[in-house]
């Protein structure tokens, strides 16, 4: 059978619409599509975070292969080399001169997912100016693949929950939008063999929340229109199929390491396969779904160091229980289990995990844990220990700062704060924290990854004073972490423990 090639791909992503387009009025979406083909139950990328999902969607693979976040999108551009190769860089490959062109909302899209140096016309603005430039660079330009990303659904669906009617207002809105678009291109003539596409990276939850694993923020919907698109309902679909879609639709053959497949009854020619699994970028290791390595047979902390002496113990590997015994704990909000350093670790965004009632009495402590810092909403903090149980007041809390790793020892009206530079390449990274603190010398240290990173003798000596019992401590508030392996001691680890904690990690 002859192969159908188009001569133009337009992708219209709306940002956290989910499949909430069939709640909404889109009189738009209605008519382009009314011959072409649809599914509302497209499984998007896991965590449902947006460079989470973009990336899935343009490079082919999930997020533990692509490794986008929000934080690093936000901060780094991507090199040429990134080891799973965009829909972007695939066209720039097969089709030297064409216009490519993507025009985002959320710029990062174009700065941190998209790979810099392929000659591609960015554009970003809010969402009108972000029509306004389409509509320019169709009629202007004439791209063979144009990218477009509107953003303010997401921002309604924060603001009032997704699903709500202002929410489906803000659907109506980018309907809108997307129809002026497709006037455009169709008064331009560019419609001709053109395949159309419009689609979102996740949903969102009720009240105003995405990341997590709910239908509402996992679903989303798809929608087709072109020559050889089949009319109707068409089969099962994750987000990554997208870049399948785009490279089948321009004729080039997809990279080897891609796990995406073109969903079966979407185009009249399609070819069927099976989805490839999942390899790390070097091709020798298959990914194995988010299953992690489990703590090494045999390995057993107490064989290295004294549990007795923690206060509290959370390996995360698959709940929240504390593993020292000694308190309960009540999470609020949404936490999900991602990848940690032995199992899984904990993932927190707008949730947090409370421990009522840990008795330090006045003594030194030490906090250990495996981080990983996402989109750092700055000065926000994440790790709080406080003999209040509000998580507020006289305690003892962790954050970032800019590019400073920060601890607050507050006692009411007076904080001493202390900061050191983030370890280097922290981001989207694991690395393992301990901050110790000894009462009698008055000495505060940092670890990275089990080396002194840095001492402090505070001066003011108000530590002495703080009285720890009976506090709680509140893992995540409001910025999003990974935290994986959390211990709390109520002494200044030695360099011996520290040193055996480290083998603890490493050792074979
Ligand atoms: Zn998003």
């Amino acid at each position: 059978m002859n192969r159908h090639i188009y001569d133009r791909v337009y992708l219209i992503g709306v940002d956290g619409a989910g499949n909430f387009f069939k709640n909404a009025e889109t009189p738009n979406i209605d008519r382009i599509f009314a011959d072409g083909a649809y599914n509302h139950n497209v499984l998007t990328a896991y965590p449902t975070i947006s460079a989470q999902c973009w990336g899935s969607m343009l490079h082919g693979v999930s997020p533990q292969a692509h490794r986008f976040t929000n934080g690093l999108v936000g901060t780094f551009p991507v090199p040429e080399n990134h080891p799973y190769a965009s829909v972007f860089k695939l066209a720039r490959k097969a089709f030297p001169s064409a216009v490519l062109a993507s025009i985002s909302n959320w710029n990062p899209i174009n700065t941190g997912i998209i790979e810099q140096g392929f000659d591609i016309v960015f554009g970003t603005g809010e969402d009108d100016e972000v029509c306004q430039k389409v509509c320019e660079v169709i009629a202007e330009n004439d791209p063979k693949l144009l990218f477009v990303q509107l953003d303010s659904v997401d921002g309604a669906g924060h603001r009032y929950g997704y699903g709500t009617k202002d929410y489906l207002d803000a659907i109506t809105h980018a309907d809108a939008l997307i129809g002026k678009i497709y006037d455009t291109a169709k008064k331009c003539g560019r419609l001709d063999n053109t395949l159309f596409l419009v689609t979102a990276d996740h949903g969102g939850s009720p009240d105003g929340h995405h990341g997590g694993n709910t239908q509402a923020e996992l679903i989303v919907s798809f929608f087709a229109s072109g020559a050889s698109v089949r009319r109707g309902e068409f089969g099962y679909m994750e987000i990554r199929d997208t870049a399948s879609v785009i490279a089948f639709a321009l004729g080039i053959e997809q990279p080897e390491n891609w796990s995406a497949r073109i969903p079966d009854g979407l185009f009249s020619d399609g070819v069927s396969f099976e989805r490839p699994s999942e390899v790390s970028p070097d091709g020798s290791r298959r990914f194995t779904g988010r299953e992690n390595k489990p703590t090494p047979d045999g390995k057993v902390l107490s064989k290295y160091i004294d549990t007795d002496t923690m206060r509290c113990y959370f390996p995360f590997d698959g709940d929240t229980t504390d593993k020292s015994g000694k308190c309960k704990t009540q999470t609020v909000g949404k936490l999900y289990f991602t990848e940690g350093f032995y199992s899984s670790a904990a993932t927190l965004d707008d949730s947090f995990i409370k421990c009522e009632k840990i008795n330090m009495g006045k003594n030194s402590f030490t906090f250990c844990c495996w981080l990983k810092l996402h989109e750092t909403k700055k000065d926000e903090k994440w790790l709080i220990f406080s003999n209040n149980a509000d998580g507020c007041g006289r305690g003892v809390s962790f954050y970032v700062l800019g590019e400073m790793l920060v601890t607050d020892i507050c006692l009411g009206e007076q904080t001493i704060h202390y900061e050191n530079s983030l370890p280097a390449n922290y981001a989207g990274n694991l690395f393992h924290f301990i901050c110790s603190y000894c009462r009698n010398d008055d000495e505060l240290c940092y670890y990275y990854d089990f080396t002194l990173e840095t001492d402090w003798y505070s001066e003011i000596l108000i530590p002495k004073e703080l009285e720890l019992d009976g506090g709680s401590v509140r893992i995540g508030n409001c910025s999003p972490v990974t935290v994986d392996d959390l211990m709390l001691f109520d002494h200044k680890l030695s360099d011996t423990e520290i040193d055996n904690l480290e083998r603890y990690y490493t050792e074979k």
